[in-house]
């Protein structure tokens, strides 16, 4: 069978290594001659995996014992709701850059105030606002790293005297970053570390408790960190996913996998600007290196691209319905290979 090239935008690829010993778990998981699917998670060969997919995460980030690690479920789009849920008392501060901003924004509009200090609305999300200041009467700040379906990147983050929250779902670990520059961090699992089913969410414990509402169990962060992320059954086999992930990342170590994704960025976007049937839908400086978003000038002309793609085993390439054109994710287990065959079928096409 011959290697398909991978740039699905998420779920998306993970390392072979990954796969396989993900594969090994589901048929017989740590040598109890049964499958991670179908035994109990306060089993101790499951809690150890718990606990090493808690402790991996720390480690990669280089966080303190200020910092709680938890994984839950209900995807990303729940912590735009959950975030709300226990740390907006009076206003909160957000940015809106894309589509998973807006619905940010949208949860937490039901709880309390929010203002919104950038937008690129206007301009169908391809650049990241940054002429703003954050004042300290906010109960938080809260941002998107990576824009998944715009294709831009923030470069850097405001500086802020308050809490600041991101959502780095589609590029988490894919960079060098300061992380005790932030107070929450989430990300669904299925960009960038691991498979869909669960959420990992960091987040410093000092923040919580300061809110006056009453918190549903299940929304309460600290539910599930008193019982370090088994409150209640968790995703075992996403959990699992995970953290053969973050023992692949953790090899090499953030600085190496920045390398490489710049490597991989540099190729697609030098293409992208020299071949003159293609154009980059991003501001140059605000450029995802995750998620690459690109228009053929001649759209009459995207099937047959589409069409070469195919024809070159290149999987997941299509844009997505609010930007069109084409969209190639490069998120860390994407070889430069792959990368390479992209580019030569685009100068193929020229
Ligand atoms: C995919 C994505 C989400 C939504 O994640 P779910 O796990 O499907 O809820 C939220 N934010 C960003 C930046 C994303 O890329």
């Amino acid at each position: 069978m011959s290697k398909v090239h991978n740039f699905s935008a998420g779920p998306a690829i993970l390392p072979q290594e990954v796969i396989d010993n993900c594969a090994k778990a589901l048929l017989n998981f740590e040598g109890t001659n049964l499958s991670l699917i179908e035994v109990s998670h306060r089993g101790k060969e499951f809690v150890a995996v718990m606990e090493q997919a808690r402790s991996l995460v720390k480690k990669i980030m280089n966080l303190d014992d200020a910092y709680e690690i938890i994984y839950l479920q209900g995807g990303a789009s729940s912590q735009f709701l959950m975030v709300a849920m226990n740390l907006l008392e009076v206003k909160a501060a957000y940015t809106n850059t894309g589509t998973w901003s807006t619905k940010a924004i949208k949860e937490a509009t039901s709880l309390g105030n929010v203002e919104v200090l950038g937008s690129s609305e206007s301009k169908n999300f391809n650049f990241i606002p940054k002429d703003y200041s954050i004042s300290s009467d906010y109960d938080y700040f809260h941002c998107t790293s990576n824009n998944t379906i715009f294709g831009t990147q923030m470069q850097s983050f405001p500086s802020s005297d308050v809490p600041v929250v991101c959502d780095m779902s589609s590029d988490i670990f894919s960079r060098e970053l300061d992380f005790t520059k932030f107070d929450l961090i989430y990300a669904g699992a299925q960009k960038n570390m691991g498979p869909a089913g669960t959420t990992l969410v960091v987040i410093k414990k000092s923040l919580l408790g300061k809110v006056t509402r009453k918190i549903p169990t299940m929304l309460d962060y600290t539910t599930h960190i008193s019982k370090d992320s088994m409150f209640n059954t968790p995703s075992v086999f996403a959990v699992y996913g995970c953290y053969e992930t973050l023992k692949w990342i953790d090899k090499q170590g953030l600085a190496e996998i920045e390398q490489k994704n710049t490597a991989k960025a540099d190729l697609l976007y030098g293409e992208i600007d020299s071949n003159e049937m293609f154009e980059g839908t991003a501001a140059k400086e605000d450029r995802s290196k995750m998620n690459a978003t690109f228009i053929l000038k001649d759209e009459s002309r995207n099937d047959d691209f589409l069409r070469a793609c195919n024809d070159a085993n290149i999987n997941g390439i299509k844009g997505h319905r609010s930007v069109g054109g084409f969209r190639a994710s490069m998120y860390n287990a994407l070889e430069i290979d792959s990368v390479q065959v992209l580019v030569d079928v685009m100068r193929n096409f020229k």
